[in-house]
């Protein structure tokens, strides 16, 4: 059987993109970068354009969508997502194939090359926003970027993760200090929002378990969030909270603009790497 591999290719308000697959089948989570980038991104990692069956898209953001005009036009690159996020997608841009745009429920499974996948509906400020569970190699990867709150439908998607991707997007003091204008710092800490360092770690304290294996940091905002701020807050928080990670969870943060390492959802028992922090902390972020 062939590995299953997941990857981030980009992930943060500039830009965000993950892959999924093995290779000969994968798909794409977000192409939120050019579809140059995503292919010379695949390329390095010995993985073709043509192996991609299909991108889900979360929601209509641009961080979210910017590949998907040539992804569609020039490699006919089939995408999923719901009927509303469709439109909220070809209503102002008009240059991305409507034919490639297929539309798929909310909660219900349904199956696509060798994944099983279900979106579920998450709270930001899109017309509509989704995060999705995929199931492949029996293993669950959920992925939940952009999301103000996690709500106990979100949070039941993400309980069952044992890869998780989570939006760890602001460092609250610095969103307070920082330049934005009050209605955007506003809407960044509202429940459409995005969720700050203190809410992603205090759920993660809730609900991590040996069955969580991965933990992917994800949607760092550039102004307003640094790696090692994020990495200071879990820490203090799980402290705090006496959570022991036994050796069996890796934290990962996601870097904005550099895809991370592929993480092999077939491993069942990642190596016990874990000095956690430390051997974060000397990782190279920029
Ligand atoms: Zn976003
Ligand atoms: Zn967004």
């Amino acid at each position: 059987m062939m590995n299953m591999n997941f990857c981030s290719l980009s992930s943060g308000s500039s830009g965000n993109c993950y892959y999924l697959g093995n290779k000969s089948k994968g798909i794409l989570i977000d192409a939120g970068i050019s579809a140059t980038s995503i292919r010379k991104f695949l390329y390095d990692r010995d993985i073709s354009l043509d192996s991609i069956r299909g991108i889900l898209i979360t929601h209509n953001h641009i961080d979210h969508i910017r590949g998907l005009e040539l992804l569609t036009r020039k490699y006919s690159l089939p995408v999923f997502t719901t009927c509303k996020i469709r439109n909220s997608i070809l209503l102002p841009h008009k240059k991305i194939s409507s034919a490639a745009i297929r539309e798929i429920p909310l909660m219900e499974k349904f199956r696509l090359a060798d994944f099983d996948i279900e979106a579920f509906p998450v709270s930001h400020d899109a017309p509509e926003t989704i995060g999705f569970n995929i199931t492949a190699s029996g293993r669950e990867i959920t992925i939940a970027t952009d999301l103000g709150y996690i709500s106990d439908t979100a949070a039941s998607y993400i309980k069952k993760a044992n890869v998780l991707v989570i939006e760890s997007n602001y460092d609250e003091q610095m969103l307070i200090n920082g330049k934005y204008p009050y209605y955007l710092k506003t809407r960044i800490k509202s429940d459409y929002g995005h969720l700050g360092n203190h809410q992603a770690s205090e759920f993660l304290a809730e609900i991590i378990s040996d069955n969580l294996t991965h933990i992917c940091l994800a949607h760092l905002s550039k102004n307003n969030n640094t790696p090692e701020i994020v990495l200071e807050t879990i820490k203090k928080v799980f402290a705090k909270k006496k959570v022991n990670l036994n050796g069996r969870q890796k934290i990962t943060v996601l870097n904005r603009n550099v895809p991370s390492e592929m993480i092999c959802l077939s491993e069942q028992n990642p190596p016990i790497n874990l000095v956690l922090f430390q051997e974060l902390e000397k990782r190279e972020y920029h």
